[in-house]
């Protein structure tokens, strides 16, 4: 085939964000002088040129119906300059160059619903995986948590309350696409799965599902003569892994699939390194709708915060200043030897060998 009648390459992805941003911030990329926090919920940015923008930020519930959307999109054709963006915390930002339009903005906001706020030293959206819409494996639904949370914690996003800013999230599996919060609720299962025997050789490619297990603890077998696994309990760190690419696998229990939160992770930015979030609660009963317990878990480390921290510390540097037995001491969280993890046995238990693994 000539290479002029080859069909031209369907470019998929994120389309290009310059064709949607508001023109006074696309005639000011890269040139800004400072920003400023008038009050909660809004921001100034100057640019060097001496134009200003006010950005107006709005919690949302990040899977929107298109009516909502609609109600959004129409509070800023009236009231805003009729571009959006979405923040990856699920907040709505409008933007106006004029200073007046602010408050009547807000106001609308408030009209339809929807709260204001997020920004500085508040807590911010929780940012949430959404398993249970769209996904196979989900040991929770991580956007009923967040719901539940944040009508505890809503005046913690309206307000300038907290030492610095605090970022939450949540994650309906325990392996994959959560992400590094300041707190974060994720799943925690506590058993290993139970095989549906005689679904396995019909349902999963026994090869790839053996090595999926991070500490090598499933095996082929033959069981009732049919091909199907077998996992070594002794071995086996509940990680959920083997349930994607094998769904007889079952590992999700409404009794023995329960959540923890772990404290201080951040991502990594211009000016500092990575941390690493740090296991504090284990076994939170996974309890909807509303999730009483692992609500008073979070509320009882932000407030241990929001009383003790240093100004703009954020949560893990305050935790590593006061130190990790001050922190238990404050929280009244109980410490156990489970949050220790020495790696005794790391190197018979982890699989190492270098083979890809899909
Ligand atoms: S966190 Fe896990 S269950 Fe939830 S959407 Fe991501 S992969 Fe799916
Ligand atoms: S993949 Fe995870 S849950 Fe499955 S057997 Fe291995 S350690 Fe256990």
């Amino acid at each position: 085939m000539a290479l002029e009648d080859m069909r031209p390459p369907i470019e998929t992805g994120c389309p290009d964000g310059f064709q949607y941003m508001h023109p006074m911030l696309r005639r000011n990329f890269g040139l800004w002088a400072y920003h400023e926090d008038p009050q909660p919920g809004v921001l100034l940015h100057v640019a060097k040129s001496g134009e200003k923008v006010w950005t107006v930020r709005a919690g949302t519930q990040r899977i929107l119906d298109i009516f909502t959307l609609r109600k959004l999109c129409d509070i800023g054709d009236q009231q805003a300059d009729g571009y959006v963006h979405f923040t990856i915390r699920s907040n709505i930002e409008y933007f106006v160059t004029d200073e007046a339009k602010v408050q009547p903005l807000i106001d609308a906001l408030t009209e339809a619903g929807f709260i204001v706020g997020g920004t500085r030293n508040s807590v911010a959206m929780m940012s949430h995986t959404q398993g249970w819409l769209h996904c196979d494996i989900p040991g929770t639904d991580a956007s009923g948590v967040v719901k539940a949370m944040m009508d505890e914690l809503i005046t913690e996003f309206k307000e300038w309350n907290m030492p610095n800013r605090v970022h939450l999230t949540t994650s309906c599996c325990q392996i994959n696409c959560g992400g590094q919060g300041d707190i974060a609720i994720n799943v925690q299962h506590t058993k290993p799965p139970k095989i549906n025997h005689d679904l396995v050789a019909n349902v999963c490619e026994r090869p790839s599902v053996v090595a999926r297990c991070p500490v090598a603890a499933i095996r082929p077998a033959l069981v009732n003569g049919k091909p199907s696994l077998e996992v070594d309990e002794k071995k086996c760190i509940c990680c959920g892994a083997c349930f994607p690419p094998c769904p007889p696998m079952m590992i999700n229990d409404a009794e023995h699939s329960k959540l923890a939160v772990w404290v201080g992770g951040n991502h990594s930015n211009a000016r500092g390194k990575p941390t690493f979030q740090k296991l504090v609660a284990a076994g939170i009963p996974n309890n909807p709708p509303r999730w009483p317990e692992a609500t008073a878990v979070v509320k009882n480390i932000l407030n241990a915060y929001k009383a003790d921290a240093r100004d703009w510390e954020r949560v893990g540097e305050w935790v590593e200043r006061i130190g990790w037995p001050r922190f238990f001491e404050i929280t009244n969280l109980p410490f156990t030897k489970y949050h220790v993890d020495t790696w005794k046995g790391a190197r018979n238990s982890l699989n190492a060998s270098t083979h890809i693994r899909f």
